[in-house]
């Protein structure tokens, strides 16, 4: 029987999409051949591939105007390559920190740019966003780089930022597709798939087209975004098993009523999961400020650390997976992206009530 997963990423999928793999992984739409066995330059991969950009399109309402990308290398290279396709050398560009990944988007870049600090939340212990309205933005900067929910801290902007024209671009690894966005307000968006999008190993990109006439810096091809986008995403061959599963995941979502239906899912698993923290007495305790709670990821506290290794034993064993915090935080960390089901989280909050009870 399949537990329920928290797990902050890889993580859990939906169980339709997994079924659905499995039935066709041997013999794909009657070829007698895996879909992972066949050319990725093949009519059947390339129909494959082209119904999930469709899907990603509809699913997030991406503008005509935006390329997408789905490409190999995970969130931390789009991070490195941001620099390298919209900066020119040495050129200014604007970095707001809200936790361990905004830091980490920053260290990809200092060997190629000059970051600014615009904001940052550090002293606060990363409990809480920076205020768009208390960023300091660089006339001269190429880009102003945020995270939109950051996995590890828990903390989460629930607004785009207004940057006053200035090319925003967004980190969505860890919540894109959980509820409506405006596109159209972003420079580039990415996320790596494997929070709420899919499997591991497949990144997607949504790039503004203007910004790919930038010159940028001297780069191979390989690491050059206008050339992905003329090779439609197959410069080198594409990571295709990865691209067919987050096709099936863009599918489900769409069939399930897409982003406005899981927008709503989210906010009753959140305040669920919230409510049973915040009404535990002191038992368990989320350190973020209110207004800046993720949706998607939880972290949280027992009163007494002493607690954490039966909290974690017992709870697997009530087939609960995946809560041990980031080893950054400690404590405890529930991760309830889009697959993770409504009852998962009623699981959890009947289990956490159970387990205050005895151990309180
Ligand atoms: N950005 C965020 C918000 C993340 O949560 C992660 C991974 O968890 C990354 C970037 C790095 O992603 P990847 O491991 O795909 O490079």
């Amino acid at each position: 029987p399949r537990v329920f997963n928290f797990s902050a990423g890889p993580a859990t999928l939906p169980e339709p999409v997994l079924q659905q793999a499995r039935d066709e992984l041997l013999d794909w739409n009657g070829m007698g051949a895996s879909i992972i066995e066949i050319s990725h330059r093949g009519p059947e991969f390339m129909r494959v591939a082209a119904q999930a950009e469709a899907d990603l399109r509809e699913l997030i309402s991406i503008p005509d105007d935006y390329a997408v990308l789905f490409l190999a290398g995970g969130a931390t290279t789009a991070q490195a390559l941001i620099a390298l396709n919209f900066a020119d050398p040495g050129q200014a560009v604007d970095y707001v920190l809200s936790g361990h990944w905004s830091k980490t988007a920053l260290k990809q870049v200092r060997p190629y740019v000059d970051p600014r600090i615009a904001a940052t939340s550090e002293e606060s212990g990363f409990r809480d966003v920076p205020p768009p309205s208390s960023w300091t933005l660089s006339p001269d900067a190429a880009y102003v780089h945020y995270t939109a929910n950051e996995t590890i801290h828990g903390v989460e902007f629930h607004d785009v930022p207004d940057v006053d024209g200035a090319a925003l671009i967004g980190d969505f690894s860890s919540s894109i597709a959980s509820a409506p966005l405006d596109v159209s307000r972003f420079g580039v968006l990415y996320a790596g798939a494997q929070k709420n999008l899919g499997p591991v190993g497949v990144s997607v990109l949504i790039i503004r087209r203007d910004l790919l006439e930038r010159s940028g810096q001297p780069r191979a091809e390989i690491l050059d975004y206008r050339a992905h986008v003329r090779g439609e995403s197959m410069l080198n061959t594409p990571p295709t098993w990865n691209w067919y599963l987050a096709g099936l995941v863009f599918r489900w979502m769409l069939d399930e009523g897409g982003v406005e239906e899981f927008a709503r899912r989210n906010a009753r698993k959140a305040a669920l999961l919230y409510q049973a923290i915040d009404g535990s007495g002191g038992f368990y305790r989320n350190e973020v400020a209110f207004g800046a709670r993720s949706r998607m990821n939880v972290p949280f506290f027992l009163h007494d650390d002493v607690l954490n290794a039966a909290f974690l034993s017992e709870s697997k064993a009530a087939g609960l997976l995946a809560l041990k915090g980031h080893r950054v935080l400690g404590g405890m960390r529930a991760s309830i992206y889009n697959a993770m089901p409504e009852a998962g989280v009623q699981a959890l909050v009947d289990f956490m009530g159970d387990f205050a009870r005895r151990h309180g």
